[in-house]
């Protein structure tokens, strides 16, 4: 329970940290989901996995690379729900992405 307090001509605001977070609107992280640790990109410079806008042969590379990951659907799903803006998820293109959500 959080609470105002007047104390010797000052106001005392007592409160924990998740009241005050809650208050300001702030979101902690949340933490990396469990499949990550079987991602086969782990280890892969991310620059392949956020190409320029229209560097197609980037993506190309990040694509092959998920399709032999174990986790690709899991990892577009992850990208869906929190509408990753860049980078390719799950084998999925921002654009892509965008089309599938259209879909959905
Ligand atoms: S699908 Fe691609 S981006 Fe997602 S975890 Fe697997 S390799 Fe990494």
């Amino acid at each position: 329970m959080y609470g105002l307090r007047r104390r010797k001509g000052r106001l005392r605001l007592d409160l924990t940290i998740d009241q005050l977070e809650a208050a300001l609107g702030i979101q902690r992280p949340s933490p990396p989901p469990t499949w990550i640790q079987r991602a086969a990109c782990r280890g892969v410079d991310p620059e392949v996995f956020f190409p320029d806008c229209g560097d197609s042969r980037s993506a190309q590379a990040a694509k092959a690379i998920c399709d032999r990951c174990s986790v690709a659907d899991a990892c577009l799903a992850y990208a869906m729900k929190r509408s990753e803006l860049f980078g390719v998820w799950g084998g999925k293109t921002r654009r892509e992405r965008m089309v599938l959500a259209r879909q959905t």
